[in-house]
């Protein structure tokens, strides 16, 4: 069954019965997946306002954490900075006690690498090609990460009971965040980082000096020669591969350690459409080997959630420059769209974005892997709404994930209703349900449903 996601935000200001009663008008709804910790993103994103939010026009996440417990005691080596105030903290403990909990089951939702975090930062940082840290986002491979989270998670599950937890932000950075930094791409150069180059056959000199020519085309307007550069480039090669091992291996030995720490945890994955997530480090093909579920976000509306009017604006300098530049942009990322930038900033991607990103998706993916694709709940009309979700439920995706609840209007909740094909369930292969823990109230796990 779908799903759609609440922010922090949602629970403080609205409280859970507005929640619920607006979810309640939406006929597909089965999870509810509840954001753990905020990333730094403007609520709602771009522009406007939160309409029906009473306390807040606009939130502007700080990349804290909510629980009702101390991270920093959970794991002394790196922790997230809380809430700081108090009553605002336990999201989960909210929901935990209240009637969604029961009408609902919820997924608490993990942002892993990307968020205010404290303690063994200098060993956990991802540093880009100049050597600079990238703010607020670690690395994979360091020291610390899987076993925090590791450990957040167990506390978790101990505290609130829900075994399925959605891992996002498992990726290295994009370009996009508080400002527009398109160097924090050229990615990573951490102690870590650097101790396994050689082992991967990379030359530290030689891929400082291939990004740095990427770079330099790219600031001096010659778009598709820094493609056709990219391209030709086997130590960038090298590093991309590097990346997505990194990225695998980290979310593989998640798995692990949560399940040592607290046993039949299922971790979901988070990831990006496939055109995109192949540069910041995400293998489908691999990641799913370690969990059975992903969602990601085909919305052709706002190109698939990448920040792409940014990146174009960033680099070219005129009308004609970004012309260019889009058309190396669809190049680079497989996007095979006749589409110029003028007509982009109007419509985004054509529809059948979302339909191609799922059969990549579906194409990439472990046979058996549930598929979600994300439906963007906001900027639009309840017919475009309807648009989308029918072209998700159309595609290779098995469902559809909403979001997000506090950014939508009004008019939006239920406005998809019927679109769910009942014929597109597909058998999970290789999902291990939860026994006898759906009845307990406070325990069940979205693992044996849907
Ligand atoms: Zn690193």
């Amino acid at each position: 069954m779908a799903g759609i996601h609440i922010h922090t935000q949602d629970v403080n200001d609205e409280g859970v019965e507005a929640i619920a009663s607006r979810i309640a008008r939406m006929d597909d709804v089965e999870y509810v997946f509840a954001q753990v910790n905020t990333i730094f993103e403007r609520n709602p994103s771009p522009t406007g306002t939160l309409e029906h939010n009473s306390v807040h026009d606009v939130v502007i996440g700080e990349g804290l954490l909510y629980t009702g417990f101390d991270p920093q005691e959970v794991y002394p080596g790196l922790y997230q900075k809380v809430e700081p105030d108090p009553d605002r903290r336990d999201i989960l403990g909210t929901l935990q006690r209240s009637t969604l909990n029961e009408s609902y089951t919820i997924v608490p939702w993990i942002n892993v690498l990307n968020g205010d975090f404290l303690g063994d930062l200098d060993a956990s940082c991802v540093v880009d090609v100049e050597g600079e840290r990238v703010g607020h986002w670690l690395c994979p491979n360091g020291p610390h990460v899987v076993e925090m989270w590791a450990r957040v998670i167990a506390a978790l599950v101990e505290r609130y009971g829900w075994r399925t937890i959605m891992i996002d932000r498992i990726r290295y950075p994009d370009w996009s965040g508080r400002e527009l930094e398109p160097r924090s791409i050229l990615s990573c150069f951490c102690d870590s980082c650097l101790r396994g180059f050689p082992e991967a056959g990379i030359d530290v000199d030689d891929l400082r000096r291939a990004m740095r020519e990427v770079a330099g085309l790219l600031v001096e307007g010659r778009f598709a020669e820094a493609v056709t550069s990219f391209r030709g480039s086997p130590v960038l090669a090298s590093w991309v591969e590097f990346r997505q091992r990194s990225v695998t291996r980290m979310v593989e030995r998640l798995v692990a350690r949560t399940r040592e720490l607290s046993a039949e945890v299922e971790l979901w994955l988070d990831v990006w459409p496939p055109c995109y997530g192949w540069l910041l480090g995400q293998d489908l093909t691999e990641l799913t080997k370690h969990g059975t579920r992903l969602k990601h976000f085909p919305y052709h509306r706002l190109g698939g959630g990448a920040d792409v009017q940014g990146f174009i604006d960033y680099f070219a300098a005129d009308d004609e420059g970004r012309e260019e530049a889009f058309r190396a942009f669809l190049d680079f990322f497989g996007l095979p769209y006749d589409l110029s930038y003028r007509r982009f900033k109007e419509d985004g991607f054509p529809l059948r974005f979302v339909r191609d990103e799922n059969d990549r998706v579906r194409s990439l993916a472990q046979e058996g892997t549930r598929v979600y694709s994300g439906v963007q709940m906001w900027n639009l009309s309840p017919a475009e709404l309807v648009e989308a979700t029918r072209e998700a439920y159309g595609s290779q995706a098995d469902d559809v994930i909403y979001y997000c609840y506090g950014w939508a209007s009004d008019d939006l909740f239920g406005a998809a209703n019927g679109l769910r094909p009942e014929g597109n369930l597909r058998p999970v292969q290789g999902h291990r349900p939860v026994q006898g823990l759906r009845s307990a109230k406070g325990l069940r796990s979205a693992g044996g449903s849907g």
